[in-house]
């Protein structure tokens, strides 16, 4: 095993009680949580729901670590696997944000792959908020979109842009999560590589890249507004040292969050505002920082809608709004925008965001992607065969067993005779997999190809 850095084991000195400090060093060689959160809005059974997380009303913690790619529910977005100590956002969300703001407003998540606290927020806004997913490296950007998809909300849109493009987006958003690139200490016992990769030099540049990341995105909060930064590291200049810096350079304000003392949770307090240090031998989970604070100058700004010149989701012919609106189960909910042939669904009022958004950063995945129409007639996306609001009359469901659940997720043969002609949706234990279309004997499996799994 790499041994722990010997400056990282002295600088940790300043943020360990001393009398809990061999406990700390020694929790890097014990074994790792495994933990998941569940998808409040997929109906399915639950394959394991064992000992709950204490801060998160959907998070277990397992008693082992299953194959979850041999689990056809995760494919379907029944839960996420993720972290324990991530999971706290939610008591930030439950007693910072709803109780001043509600849940009608508009939350960036600015460094957001894989989707970890993305799915987390999409979770508790349900309907009536917008969360807009960011992520500045390509890739990982495909990797959030395919996450978001699986989740299935349709209150979330996808950009791959750098920070300093929401800046344009003048207070456009009620919430900003800055869950920012960093040293990654938490990961330590996770990671165990992130040992060798961890120098002091590189401490400093994730405090000075974090710093540059939150004065970029600065302008797109609104008055009011929250501010939710995070890392996984535990040292002070990524963290309360940020902080710091945040009260020297903006206007901020408290947000009140209790503890309960049973968690573990260990509070501090920078110029008035609180953090919360998830230590690995206090609690089952990595090492994690999180802070809230709210941006003052004056009241929060109601805002309109303002108007996007010529705007670039086309609307649907009259006579295809029925066609897609019988896709849905809640049909007056949604409206419809189109983008270069392909059909998006918006819940009521976010499609004039898009168009906003959509004219200053690059909006790769708008909303709901529902498919494409010919002579009016929809050819579903993938992504609505996981949208949570799907209607249930309006493609014959086939429930699969296990054995069949997982061909058709790698795309091997399912057979042909326990369909229904056109088209089925795929079903497993209640949660939904995609699609698949009978044409006489013959089974087009539209499960994405980029998605299948490919070992078993
Ligand atoms: N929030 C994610 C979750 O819960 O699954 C994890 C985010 S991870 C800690 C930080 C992310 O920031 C990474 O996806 C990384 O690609 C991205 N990132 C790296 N450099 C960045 C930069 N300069 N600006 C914004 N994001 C950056």
């Amino acid at each position: 095993m790499i041994q722990l850095p010997s400056q990282f084991k002295e600088r940790s000195r300043e943020v360990v009680a001393p009398a809990e400090y061999d406990a700390f060093i020694s929790s890097f060689d014990m074994e790792q949580p495994v933990s998941v959160r569940m998808n409040p809005y997929k109906k399915g059974e639950a394959p394991f729901c064992q000992e709950r997380i204490p801060w998160c009303s959907e998070g277990y913690y397992l008693s082992s670590r299953p194959s979850f790619t041999l689990l056809p529910v995760f494919h379907g977005g029944a839960f996420y696997v993720q972290e324990a100590s991530s999971m706290f956002l939610e008591q930030l969300f439950l007693q910072g944000i709803f109780p001043a703001i509600g849940k009608d407003i508009r939350v960036l998540d600015l460094c957001a792959a894989p989707g970890g606290k993305s799915t987390h927020i999409a979770s508790l806004l349900g309907k009536e908020g917008l969360l807009v997913a960011n992520e500045v490296i390509k890739p990982r950007s495909k990797i959030l979109v395919e996450n978001v998809q699986k989740w299935g909300t349709a209150n979330t849109m996808v950009t791959n842009s750098d920070p300093r493009a929401f800046g344009n987006l003048c207070h456009f958003f009620d919430v900003m999560v800055v869950d920012a690139p960093c040293s990654g200490e938490g990961m330590f016992r996770k990671e165990p590589l992130a040992r060798e990769e961890w120098s002091e030099d590189n401490v400093s540049l994730c405090a000075q890249r974090q710093r540059r990341i939150l004065a970029d995105a600065w302008d797109a909060l609104a008055p009011g507004g929250f501010l939710i930064y995070s890392t996984c590291t535990f040292n002070r200049e990524e963290n309360e040292e940020n902080i710091a810096w945040i009260t020297r350079n903006y206007e901020v304000e408290p947000v009140e969050i209790s503890l309960v003392s049973e968690w573990n949770v260990v509070r501090t307090e920078t110029e008035g505002i609180s953090a919360f240090r998830f230590f690995p031998h206090r609690i089952k989970g990595e090492g994690f920082f999180v802070t809230v604070m709210r941006k003052s100058s004056g009241e929060r700004v109601e805002r309109k809608n303002r108007a996007v010149g010529k705007g670039v989701f086309l609307s649907p012919a009259k006579n295809d709004m029925q066609e897609l609106k019988n896709w849905f189960g809640h049909p007056g909910d949604w409206e419809f925008g189109v983008r270069n042939q392909e059909v998006y669904a918006f819940y009521n009022g976010r499609k004039a965001d898009a168009e906003q958004i959509a004219a200053k950063v690059n909006l790769i995945y708008p909303g709901l992607d529902v498919g494409q129409l010919f002579h009016n007639k929809l050819k579903p996306a993938h992504a609505l065969a996981l949208c949570n609001d799907l209607s249930s009359s309006v493609v014959p469901v086939a429930s699969l067993d296990e054995a069949d659940a997982l061909n058709y997720l790698r795309k091997a043969d399912v057979g042909c005779e326990k369909f229904a002609l056109s088209l089925n949706l795929i079903v497993y234990r209640g949660v939904s997999l995609g699609f698949l279309k009978r044409i006489g004997n013959r089974c087009n499996n539209m499960y994405p190809k980029e998605y299948r799994i490919l070992n078993l």
